[in-house]
């Protein structure tokens, strides 16, 4: 392939479905797809860490789905550099990433990670040790973390509602607020004090993003609007009250996006009474945490749920679940949350006709029974045949 034509293309690319990416990471992106391989491939440098308990059963599963949609689209190449990361490291040698690893990630392309986390491995005032949120939310600046909320068909929903009717994002903040006392609250034998912090710039940045996806979405299912709901508890804590005028700052700066406000407790009942009126919401990250896994609840469980780390300069992908530790090494997790999140990587790396076949793999393989879901939405058949028929059906659907 001309090189010449691959930067062109990649941001035709860009602009058809660029929804987790900005423009900032498509001038980076012409650097670094410009490097091809020797068949002419684009390639991408991207780092995978495998996590613990159900992590690496599911980053097998992505990966066996990967390399099916790599043969079966062509045109690029991932290029995979695997790092071990979470509690079982943190456990064996003090730190929950080496240096080496971290350096690897700032230097990569992308990163898509499995869940971490054991809940055995703790520190001494109860908090969790070897999760990488700390290392790399706050490390790496990824201020937004993007969640898509989206009902597929074949799913089982506890809620009433169609494949088309639930699609919204949840843009989590994802460097302040209440998790940034993450290690840092005060405690003693009486009482315990954690501080929530909302700053303008990391409300602008995140507010902004949001307002960005919107506008490239096609509004929500119930009419089209493209519409940013600001979730908060504005009415109780004056750190939110600020979060809002913030966000009502920045939505004058988008008259073509409908912005609304929602208290954070009505927004966990209209999640589940009125999903069809959702299409972005904005939140402060522990509100995010929580709402997204509801969200993810009325859709057939968090096993389906993808989510990205972005910010200017670099991105992470995983799962929005934890580790499962009851299920782990058992073949019963769900991969659909890891292949939906290699999608959304895809798709950041400006592979969207890829990334649509990830997708499209997923929908069809729930439609035709492929792939079904069972009980505690665990794939009957287990984790890696689940993946094995998702690959097959990326073959089948691009011959
Ligand atoms: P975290 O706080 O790290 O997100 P958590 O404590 O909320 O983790 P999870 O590990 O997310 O807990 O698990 C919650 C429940 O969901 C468990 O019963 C687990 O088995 C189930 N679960 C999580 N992920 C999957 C999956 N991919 N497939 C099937 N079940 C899952």
């Amino acid at each position: 392939m001309d090189t010449d034509e691959i930067g062109p293309r990649c941001l035709h690319r860009l602009r058809a479905r660029p929804l987790y990416t900005r423009p900032a990471r498509a001038v980076r992106l012409i650097y670094s797809v410009g490097m091809a391989d020797l068949t002419g491939n684009r390639e991408h440098n991207v780092v995978i860490i495998p996590g613990d308990g159900i992590g690496p059963e599911l980053t097998d599963a992505a990966l066996a789905v990967l390399e099916a949609v790599e043969e079966a689209s062509g045109g690029f190449h991932l290029r995979l550099d695997v790092h071990r990361g979470g509690a079982a490291l943190y456990r064996e040698t003090g730190a929950n990433l080496s240096a080496e690893s971290i350096a690897a990630v700032r230097a990569a392309d992308a990163t898509m990670k499995g869940p971490v986390g054991l809940p055995e491995v703790r520190f001494p005032d109860g908090t969790e040790a070897g999760v990488l949120g700390g290392v790399l939310r706050t490390g790496l600046d990824v201020y937004a973390n993007v969640r898509p909320i989206r009902l597929l068909p074949g799913a089982e929903a506890p809620i009433k509602a169609e494949p088309g009717e639930v699609d919204y994002v949840i843009v989590r903040e994802n460097t302040e607020g209440l998790y940034l006392s993450r290690g840092k609250g005060v405690q003693t034998s009486e009482a315990a004090a954690d501080t929530l912090l909302i700053t303008r710039k990391g409300t602008e940045r995140v507010v902004r993003r949001a307002f960005e996806i919107a506008r490239q979405r096609n509004g929500a299912p119930a009419d089209g609007v493209r519409r940013v709901t600001c979730v908060d508890k504005a009415n109780v804590l004056p750190s939110m009250a600020f979060f809002r005028r913030v966000f009502d700052e920045v939505a004058e700066e988008y008259p073509d996006v409908q912005g609304e406000h929602l208290y954070a407790d009505a927004a966990a009942q209209a999640l589940v009474v009125r999903p069809q009126h959702f299409d972005v919401l904005v939140m402060e990250n522990f509100l995010g945490d929580i709402l997204s896994d509801l969200g993810g609840g009325t859709i057939g469980g968090i096993g389906l749920c993808p989510s990205g780390n972005i910010g200017d300069e670099h991105a992470y992908f995983e799962p929005i679940h934890g580790s499962a530790p009851d299920i782990a090494g058992q073949d019963r997790a769900n991969p659909v949350s890891q292949v939906l999140t290699l999608a959304m990587m895809l798709d950041y790396l400006g592979e969207g006709a890829a990334a649509e076949l990830t997708r499209r793999a997923v929908e069809e393989s729930l439609k035709s029974g492929a792939l079904t879901i069972g009980d505690y939405g665990q794939p009957v058949g287990g984790t890696r045949a689940a993946g094995e028929a998702i690959a097959r059906t990326a073959r089948t659907l691009h011959g």
